[in-house]
């Protein structure tokens, strides 16, 4: 077998340059349309809720399957705007993945409750259904009112919705969903966003549905939810925007940035399929050399990134670099362990998220990396598997 010095010399001439995310080749399929779309805002002149938003909210909850899409400005506040509707109070307890982005921590401090952590399942990843039992229960015992789960999709892999809404359901909690990660996932034939009875995604630019700045959206079949958050986005204020009603944020979209989705969500859903092509080959090529998330029975994988489980991380990845291969470790540190949420902390840790910290590597994953660039991602990965 090649090993890593080889295959760094024969990169350029086999594969050329590998990106971890390539929105530049991206953009090339749909430059013109795109320019269009922002030429057309620029003609009308409604950079805040021009008629893009609508066509946005209303193809993404058409597309997704549910009522309502709330369009805004963020991955973040697509969870805080929700979350605020609920009106959390300190002793209100908000169940949380320990192993995910910062984002879904702050959502739950800035709307006002109290993140608890629970771990993550080792083979999945996601919200551990069991371990969520165990922090309820201690959460109760301490005097807070368990009153939210959120489970986080981890790089694209639904959450286990079935078990989290059993025990959601038996203890009067709302269930919400961090799809930040998800778009275009599915789970038991219904995609991401129709999973939860409030859903957040993000379009930041590196998601796989991204934009080309900061924008997200708020997914829900509940008209009460949805009329909540058309007003808290806009600072709380009633149908005619005369007054505020409740507390509320600034938290709409750019109508430019809804021009970009637009033309983007057209493309993303053959996107996915080329994703899901590039995924193919990194299960069958790494499997024995690396743990992929275990997909479960029902679950369909969005792969907004693709991340395996390997020993010697450091060193692999290292290696990979050396040969021209693109990595990235999401996350290098649970949310407990950072020092804005060390307060949230539990007392003996989260052990299988304090694991996966220092086994987690993400491969390059986006639609246009071709079949040759999986493999020789592949063979590098292979090589550099043996050589750590
Ligand atoms: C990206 C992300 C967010 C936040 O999205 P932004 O658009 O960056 O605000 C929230 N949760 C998770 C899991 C994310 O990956």
């Amino acid at each position: 077998m090649n090993g890593v010095a080889n295959l760094a010399l024969e990169r350029e001439s086999r594969v050329g340059t590998i990106a971890f995310i390539d929105l530049k080749a991206q953009q090339k399929v749909i430059r013109e349309k795109v320019e269009k779309r922002l030429l057309a805002v620029l003609d009308h002149g409604r950079y805040i809720g021009g008629p893009e938003i609508e066509e946005l909210e209303t193809t993404l909850a058409e597309k997704v399957g549910v009522k309502h899409c709330i369009a805004c400005s963020s991955g973040t506040d697509a969870l805080i705007i929700p979350m605020m509707g609920l009106g959390l109070e300190k002793t209100d307890a908000v169940f949380i993945p320990a192993f995910t982005y910062n984002a879904t921590a702050n959502a739950v401090i800035v709307a006002g409750g109290t993140p608890i952590f629970v771990d993550i399942d080792p083979e999945t990843l996601n919200m551990s259904p069991a371990d969520l039992t165990t922090r309820i229960d201690q959460a109760k015992a301490a005097g807070m009112r368990p009153r939210a789960v959120c489970p986080v999709d981890l790089f694209g892999l639904p959450a286990d919705y079935l078990a989290i809404g059993q025990i959601a359901a038996k203890e009067g909690m709302v269930l919400f969903s961090d799809g930040a990660q998800s778009f275009g996932g599915r789970q038991n034939g219904r995609w991401v966003g129709a999973l939860a009875p409030v859903t957040g995604t993000s379009f930041f630019p590196g998601k796989a549905l991204g934009a080309y700045g900061d924008a997200g959206a708020t997914f829900t079949d509940d008209e009460n939810m949805a009329e909540i958050c058309q007003s808290i986005r806009w600072h709380g204020t009633d149908e005619k925007r005369a007054q505020s009603v409740r507390v509320g944020i600034n938290g709409r979209m750019s109508t430019f940035q809804a021009a970009v989705l637009l033309e983007k969500n057209a493309i993303f859903w053959d996107e996915l399929e080329q994703r899901k092509r590039v995924a193919a080959i990194y299960d069958e090529r790494l499997a024995g050399l690396a743990d992929p998330q275990h997909v479960p029975a029902g679950s369909e994988h969005g792969y907004g990134y693709y991340t395996v489980q390997v020993e010697n991380r450091d060193a692999v990845r290292e290696k990979m670099g050396v040969a021209g291969v693109p990595t990235a470790v999401y996350y290098m540190t649970p949310l407990h362990h950072m020092p804005a949420f060390s307060s949230y902390a539990p007392e003996g840790g989260m052990p299988v998220s304090e694991a996966a910290t220092s086994r987690v590597l993400s491969l390059p994953m986006h639609p246009y990396l071709t079949d040759e660039q999986a493999h020789f991602v592949c063979d590098v990965f292979a090589a550099a598997v043996k050589e750590a």
